[in-house]
């Protein structure tokens, strides 16, 4: 290779390091590890561009400055990638300023020694780029060696740190510190045999390149394998150990993080998914439907609660996470299968219901028996315990100034109908002569069966007049009424008595009284008619005493 070629390859490795530090730099917010990147990849463009100056002009001048440079170059890589493995293997570890300027000591001594004039030879001495043509020569000064060892402790704690790390971690932090060993072992064993190579004071210092390597592998972990979002949750004592199960999803609603109860959850959800299910989107792994649905959800108590799947109920708590300065690091969704509750739920729902039916079943027959204890069971009509009350009640409510009529029916000649055709059929005479009487009454009025072939209207509001219209209308109708018994067609008639509250009387028992009383004119003078009730003759008033009364009671007044 000629030191042209040598200069355009480390120049481009700068321009890679530079690019992978500001996409790092970017993403500095998300953690940490992301600043110790940028500032790793800043000493990898440092030092690659300072040896592809140094490749394209070797001149003194030059190579006076490269010295210091590599120093500052070395430095920011080995103090970055100890932040780096220290930040991975720690995520709640942060850099004191203490830390700061302890881990600056020997870069800032060594860049001074490499300035100096005086101290220069201590670091590196006799140094020759190929840039005349001739081959890259070095000598290595005993603090340059100080160093190394010192560079080589410093990133071997670092990545005991990350070995004791790994060792710990599980699911995608183990994988993520995996890839950062692996990658940090690429730049170091490329270092040991550049250095070592170089020892004998020739050839060409390749760490810069291994370093970009180790950069890019680590640039690709932060894409495709989401090292940098890592959220700094103290994974083992909580996230592992709850039976919940817990999701950790970035800010770009991708899984980065599952327990084993959450990955059984998923795996029972969907399936149908099959390999790692973190890196994934949430949509994917749980499924657009369930989303949609807890999306759909009303919080309550911070809860939510859905069917996702038929027979599967999911309770979620939806906490965001955010660092210490505020700045969102992504959401914790805690989820709790909670179908076997929900379906006892639904269970006591539906006996609840049942039993409601059932009330109502229980009222529907208690009001249908309620009904019947007051109603005739042959004809329909209300029975006598029911008309002694309705009456009562109508009376209890008739106005002072109002009237209300009671109208007793019987059926003439009964006893020849059920004699001559049978007690059968006496019946279905009777339940006809009901029938007209219930097309009689209106709302509010009483229509009963007081006994036998006797029935009792009761017409609140009405008077005589109406009562005795009312009556005949029924007595009209009956008469009217044909009955076909024993292929013959018969006729029956009733007789009414009416009574008229308050002239014939203000009580059922008065009322009912007067009404039999004119029932029995109405049967004694012919049947077939409508009487009414004779007013009740009103007590006699002695006449005022006259003159000539006098006379007769005292003979000679
Ligand atoms: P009157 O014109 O004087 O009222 O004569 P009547 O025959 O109708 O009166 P009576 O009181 O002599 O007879 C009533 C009959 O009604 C006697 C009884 O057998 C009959 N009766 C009573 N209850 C029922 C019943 O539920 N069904 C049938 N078929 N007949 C009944
Ligand atoms: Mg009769
Ligand atoms: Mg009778």
């Amino acid at each position: 290779m000629t030191p042209l070629l040598w200069a355009v390859v480390f120049a481009c490795a700068g321009l890679v390091a530079v690019c992978t530090g500001v996409l790092a730099w970017r993403r500095r917010h998300r953690t940490p590890a992301a600043t110790a990147l940028a500032a790793t990849m800043s000493g990898v463009a440092t030092w690659s561009t300072a040896d592809a100056v140094v490749y394209a002009a070797g001149s003194e001048p030059v190579q006076r400055a490269y010295v210091p440079l590599l120093m500052a170059a070395v430095g920011l890589v080995v103090v970055g990638t100890w932040v780096l493995a220290r930040t991975v293997a720690d995520p709640s570890w942060r850099m004191t300023p203490v830390a700061a300027a302890l881990l600056a000591i020997e870069p800032v001594l060594l860049v001074v020694t490499g300035t100096l004039p005086a101290t220069r030879d201590l670091v590196i001495t006799d140094m020759m780029s190929g840039a005349a043509g001739a081959e890259s020569r070095v000598t290595f000064g005993p603090l340059f060696l100080a160093h190394t060892a010192y560079s080589y402790a410093l990133i071997g704690v670092a990545y005991a740190f990350l070995v004791r790390r790994w060792f710990r971690a599980a699911g995608v932090f183990r994988r993520q510190i995996g890839i950062l060993l692996g990658s940090a072992c690429l730049s170091t064993v490329g270092n040991v045999l550049s250095v070592s190579s170089q020892l004998d004071g020739h050839g060409t210092d390749l760490t810069p390149l291994f370093f970009l390597l180790t950069g890019l592998v680590d640039c690709w972990a932060i894409f495709r394998g989401g090292l940098l979002r890592l959220v700094p949750v103290a994974r083992e004592q909580v996230v592992d150990t709850v039976p919940d199960a817990v999701l950790v999803v970035d800010p770009d609603g991708v899984l980065i993080d599952g327990n084993p109860a959450a990955t059984r959850m998923l795996r029972r959800l969907r399936p149908e998914l099959d390999g790692d299910l973190v890196g994934r989107p949430l949509a994917e792994v749980a499924g657009a439907r369930a989303l949609a649905v807890l999306g759909t959800t009303e919080y309550r108590d911070g809860h939510r609660v859905a069917e996702v799947r038929p027979g599967v109920w999911l309770d979620v708590r939806d906490s965001a996470v955010s660092d210490p300065r505020g700045r969102a690091l992504g959401r914790i969704l805690v989820v709790r299968d909670v179908s076997e509750q929900q379906e006892r739920q639904v269970a006591v729902e539906r006996l609840n219901q049942q039993l409601a039916e059932q009330v109502e079943v229980i009222e529907r027959l208690r009001a249908v028996l309620a009904e019947e204890a007051v109603r005739d069971p042959l004809t329909g009509l209300h029975n006598r315990r029911h008309l002694d009350r309705a009456l009562e009640a109508d009376l209890a409510r008739r106005p002072r100034t109002g009237q209300l009529s009671l109208l007793v029916v019987d059926v003439d000649h009964f006893k020849a109908v059920n004699d001559r055709f049978g007690h059968a059929a006496g019946d279905r005479v009777l339940t006809a002569v009901a029938g007209t009487l219930t097309g009689a009454v209106r709302d509010g009025d009483t229509a009963a069966r007081l006994g036998g072939e006797e029935f009792v209207l009761v017409l609140p509001g009405a008077g005589r007049e109406q009562a005795l219209d009312r009556g005949e209308q029924v007595r009209r109708e009956v008469a009217a009424a044909r009955h076909a018994l024993d292929g013959e067609t018969v006729t029956v008639t009733v007789s009414v008595g009416v009574a008229v509250c308050p002239a014939d009387g203000t009580s059922a028992a008065a009322l009912l009284e007067a009404a039999d009383r004119a029932l029995y004119t109405a049967k004694a003078t012919g049947r077939d008619r409508v009487v009414a009730a004779e007013p009740t003759p009103r007590p006699a008033v002695p006449a005022p005493a006259t003159p000539g009364d006098l006379q007769e009671l005292v003979p000679g007044v």
